[in-house]
C-alpha cells in the first residue's frame, strides 16, 4: 500500500514542522504569577515552568531546559 506510506511519510513531515515551530515559540516564555497558589508564584505559559520568587523580582528565563 504505497499510498498509506506516502500518507505517513506527510504525516511525519508535518509533525516535524510543527513541532519545530513549537520550539521556537517556546523560547518566549510567558511567565504569568499565579496569586491562587501562593505570592510570588509564577507559571511560564508557553512550558509549564513553575518558580516562586521573592516579592517585586520577575522571571527572566525558561526553566523549560532546566527541568
Ligand atoms: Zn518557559
Amino acid at each position: 500500500m504505497p499510498v498509506l506510506l506516502l500518507i505517513l511519510a506527510i504525516g511525519v513531515f508535518v509533525w516535524l514542522w510543527l513541532a519545530r515551530r513549537g520550539s521556537t515559540l517556546t523560547r518566549l516564555c510567558r511567565w504569568r504569577e499565579d496569586r491562587r497558589v501562593g505570592p510570588g508564584h509564577f507559571r511560564c505559559a508557553a512550558c509549564g515552568a513553575e518558580c516562586i520568587l521573592p516579592p517585586g523580582q520577575v522571571p527572566r528565563h525558561c526553566l523549560r531546559d532546566a527541568g
